[in-house]
């Protein structure tokens, strides 16, 4: 296989795996995916879920992601957010 096809075919390696949420967000619908983004990233208000409240929809809807995860992820201290000095496991 020459240069040119292993170029074409191979994906952009990233510096970590995001974190359980970030897979789910990467594989679920767009509607679903924007719904839980906008959520994920709102400013808490008394108006949206909270993250327990948000681990329970995902579980309803047949996706084991741990509630720790939502937090996390909530907080941008999860491997989603390399940029973070605090994200565990990350060496840079
Ligand atoms: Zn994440």
């Amino acid at each position: 296989m020459g240069i040119s096809n292993k170029l074409q075919q191979t994906k952009r390696s990233t510096s970590g795996l995001p974190c359980s949420v970030g897979v789910l967000l990467s594989e679920l619908e767009p509607e679903d995916r924007e719904a839980l983004q906008d959520v994920l990233t709102s400013e808490k208000s008394s108006t949206l879920p909270s993250n327990r409240q948000i681990f329970e929809i995902l579980k309803e809807e047949g996706h084991y992601i741990t509630f720790y995860a939502v937090g996390n992820h909530r907080r941008k201290q999860c491997r989603c957010f390399s940029s973070n000095a605090e994200v565990e496991g990350e060496d840079k």
